[in-house]
């Protein structure tokens, strides 16, 4: 199967291509015409890996299945070596898919740790520049995936103080030469656009040429990721074995989309619910069809890895459902015009789908001690406004808490944290949680001053750390 480009279906990509060159013209995404059907009853009784092998394969990519079966290898390293999510239930209509149990905590890893090992195959002899913009969790997730890989080095951009304190730890304190985070002066919108913009740019990339470095990005546009998670919600639903709504916290759409996926792949899923924190551009879309940037500021909020209003991968769902004219013609008015509205014919056909609502701050922290025996994180916690336990419900959660430790502890002891790591083991004392050693370990280590640099200044740092 080949894929195509949001804005123009002539122009088509193989999986490997789009991987390396994540993409098309215009900016445009590259994504599938249409999506491979499965009859999820032969999908029972199979191991996540077989059943993520039966989804793979159904796609019929470009590249051998052996490699994607190393890929799947990398899940072998999360807590339970069989299975890297945990599906949990709560009680008659309620389950939570746990997908925080990779490396560093977070739903990330989940695509990330596969796709480092597909990119390091498909790069051959090559060397490779990998660049991501994280609003906290992909960055950590980025890193390590790549740590100490031959001819792979990786650059990371970050919100200054728009991240929580252990993301930037784990960012900061990757020891590997290969690897580089850098601060910005600016939140993650404009980490974003400054990565796109130096993805576009031929100076930075003649440069990099004469060091021999190609340049990629492992952002969630990256085709390489969705892939990765559409499986994990086709399978809670395949195991959970009727029908069910889910209701993802979503920023960037890829976690969504991947639901969305799975879905038109023949999943058992009846609504898919979009959570958003104050920053509710996407909930204000899918209830009023407006995409509107102007006269919006990004606000800081308690679940920072959705304080997002450029949603990138929205491109992808306005493709499938209206084709690439209209999805051309609207990206070209948002750039434009920040601002566009679909017909409410459009809008109807999005609520087939997709329900959506957003928590502030102070409720979220009402859900966090609602469920504190579960002890969920802040982004997770944004589901249960959307909750009907009328209706059997999987809800994603998508990190866990010890990344969050200042507002779950302001939430739970009402109290301001002083000393993270103490307030860390006092929530795990108190809930009867462990906390894993690679996040624990992260406040161990001297605390290191972080000077952030100006976006103006970006290019060039980058090109120094390139050339020594
Ligand atoms: C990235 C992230 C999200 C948002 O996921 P998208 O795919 O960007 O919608 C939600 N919660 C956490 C903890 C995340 O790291």
């Amino acid at each position: 199967m080949l894929l195509h480009s949001t804005q123009n279906i002539n122009e088509t990509s193989n999986f490997s291509d789009a991987l390396l060159n994540p993409s098309a013209e215009n900016n445009a995404l590259y994504a599938p015409l249409n999506l491979p059907r499965l009859d999820f009853k032969q999908l029972r009784n199979l191991s996540y890996t077989e059943f993520a092998l039966k989804i793979i394969e159904a796609f019929d990519f470009d590249l051998d299945l052996e490699i994607f079966k190393k890929a799947l290898k990398t899940y072998e390293n999360f807590d339970d070596a069989s299975c890297p999510i945990n599906l949990k239930k709560i009680n008659e209509n309620l389950y939570i898919n746990e997908l925080y149990h990779g490396p560093t905590r977070a739903f990330k890893d989940m695509a990330l740790q596969p796709f480092g090992v597909l990119l390091e195959y498909l790069k051959k002899d090559n060397s490779y520049l990998i660049m991501c913009a994280t609003s906290g969790d992909t960055g950590p997730a980025t890193l390590k995936s790549f740590e100490n890989k031959k001819n792979i080095k990786v650059v990371c951009i970050y919100p200054d103080n728009g991240t929580s304190k252990t993301q930037a730890l784990q960012m900061i304190h990757t020891k590997a030469d290969n690897l580089k985070s850098i601060a910005i002066k600016g939140n993650f919108d404009d980490a974003q656009n400054a990565l796109k913009t130096l993805l576009q740019d031929d100076d930075f990339k003649n440069i990099l040429k004469q060091e021999k470095f190609n340049l990629s990005a492992a952002n969630s546009v990256n085709f390489g990721r969705i892939l990765f998670q559409i499986i994990y919600h086709y399978y809670a639903s395949v195991k959970i074995n009727q029908k069910i709504d889910i209701i993802i916290p979503s920023g960037n759409f890829g976690d969504a989309l991947g639901a969305y996926y799975a879905k038109k792949m023949g999943a058992n899923i009846a609504k898919i619910k979009i959570a958003s924190n104050s920053n509710n551009i996407l909930s204000e879309f899918f209830n009023t069809g407006k995409y509107d940037l102007r006269n919006k500021t990004l606000q800081k909020t308690i679940s920072p890895a959705m304080d997002i209003l450029i949603s990138s991968n929205i491109e992808r769902l306005l493709f499938d459902k209206f084709k690439d004219e209209r999805t051309k013609n609207l990206m070209q008015m948002l750039k434009n015009q920040k601002f566009y509205e679909l017909t409410q014919e459009e809008l109807k056909l999005l609520k087939e789908d997709f329900e959506a609502d957003f928590c502030t701050d102070e409720e979220c922290m009402q859900y966090i001690r609602d469920y504190q025996d579960h002890l969920l994180d802040p982004h997770t916690c944004t589901c249960f406004k959307m909750l009907n336990l009328n209706t059997p419900t999987l809800i994603t959660s998508t990190a866990q808490w010890s990344k969050f430790t200042p507002s779950m502890y302001k939430a739970l002891f009402d109290k301001e944290c002083i000393n993270e790591k103490e307030a860390m083991k006092e929530l795990a004392k108190k809930f009867h949680q462990p906390i894993h050693k690679n996040i624990i370990s992260l406040f161990e280590k001297e605390d290191l001053k972080i000077i952030p640099c100006k976006i103006n200044d970006l290019k060039q740092i980058i090109i120094d750390w390139i050339k020594q």
